[in-house]
């Protein structure tokens, strides 16, 4: 599905929701997380709806990969690439998902706990 009319981020890829785009290429759009957990904390999504990076990995593993990257550049372009970063994804209920369109975090700016989860 290219698009779900019920999806928060399908709704802000298309600007009925707004977002601060940090980063967009023609397949991803960057933009924060409105309830940051760290003081950078981006999400990097796919435009076209997939429920989870599983979805991705399955269908297009093209753009898993492109996404991955975007990653890299959302730290690069945002300063942090070489202090570090750290990339999340929760996949399904008990994966802690709770927007069932596929996102990857990236937080930085603090030092991260070795705990995950
Ligand atoms: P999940 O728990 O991995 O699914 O993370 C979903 C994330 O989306 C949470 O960190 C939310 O704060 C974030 N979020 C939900 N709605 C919005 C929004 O409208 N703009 C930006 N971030 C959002």
């Amino acid at each position: 599905m290219a698009s779900d009319a019920d999806c928060v981020f399908c709704r802000i890829v298309a600007g009925g929701i707004p977002a601060e785009v940090v980063r967009e290429t023609e397949r991803t759009l960057a933009f924060p997380d409105v309830s940051p957990q760290a003081p950078v904390h981006v999400l990097v999504i796919p435009k076209d709806h997939r429920a989870d990076l599983d979805a991705v990995v399955a269908d297009d593993p093209e753009l898993a990969g492109e996404l991955l990257r975007e990653c890299a550049a959302v730290a690069d372009h945002l300063g942090v690439r070489e202090a570090g970063y750290r990339v999340v994804t929760n996949i399904g209920a008990q994966g802690g998902q709770g927007v069932f369109h596929c996102h990857l975090h990236v937080l930085a700016g603090r030092q991260m706990s070795d705990a995950l989860g």
